[in-house]
């Protein structure tokens, strides 16, 4: 509490003093670009990844648009250790995702490898998911999907070999008719949570369905 004073939470856009327990104040919520996407229709998540392999729903919360608001909270969550942002972003979700009695079965976040894990010191999507899984009463699994590759750096050192014998992702344990909600931060190419999906849908008769965080077009 005596921190609460010394240090009070401020807004991470214009550094107006806020409730310890929110992220921006009124005014700047009303810059925070929602997505509004239909999560049983069509939207752009969706399209894209219908590219890439077969899927069920989408959704993105927000978009993530240059020098935007959005971008901030990002940023802010990955690199400057407000961890606690992905807790709001959850309840943000959850104020504009209904799955009206068709809930995955499972919430999947993708995985960091665990070296950069250690690095950063958490992974930006657990608490998120974890407040979602609280809140729609669905059970999440950290340790079903795993990273194999560290960096780009490494893994382009042999590439080839890579390529021939390991996957970015692997599955860690038998999986089967399930319906797998994959959640990531920020959707760009898609290429991510493609990779993670076939693995969930090459280990059994699965389905997957995706929610991000941001949605960058
Ligand atoms: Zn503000």
């Amino acid at each position: 509490m005596i921190l609460d004073v010394l240090f009070p939470n401020r807004c991470i856009h214009c550094n107006r003093i806020i409730d310890s327990e929110i992220l921006v104040c009124d005014l700047c919520f009303n810059q925070v670009h929602f997505t509004h996407y239909d999560y049983f229709g069509n939207n752009p998540i969706k399209e894209k990844c219908s590219l890439f392999f077969p899927i069920e729903n989408a959704f993105a919360l927000i978009h993530f648009e240059e020098e935007s608001l959005s971008r901030q909270i990002i940023h802010d969550l990955k690199y400057r250790s407000r961890e606690k942002t992905g807790k709001v972003l959850a309840e943000w979700t959850t104020e504009r995702l209904d799955f009206k009695g068709n809930k995955p079965d499972l919430l999947v976040s993708v995985p960091l490898h665990r070296k950069k894990l250690k690095e950063r010191g958490y992974n930006q999507l657990h608490l998120f998911t974890e407040a979602l899984s609280e809140f729609y009463n669905i059970p999440f699994d950290h340790e079903l999907v795993r990273r194999n590759h560290y960096s780009k750096a490494q893994a382009l050192k042999d590439k080839k070999h890579r390529l021939e014998t390991v996957s970015t992702f692997s599955i860690t344990r038998p999986l089967t008719e399930k319906h797998i909600l994959v959640i990531d931060d920020v959707f760009t190419t898609g290429n991510t949570v493609s990779s993670v999906a076939w693995e969930i849908l090459n280990a059994g008769n699965n389905k997957v369905s995706v929610l991000v965080m941001a949605e960058d077009v």
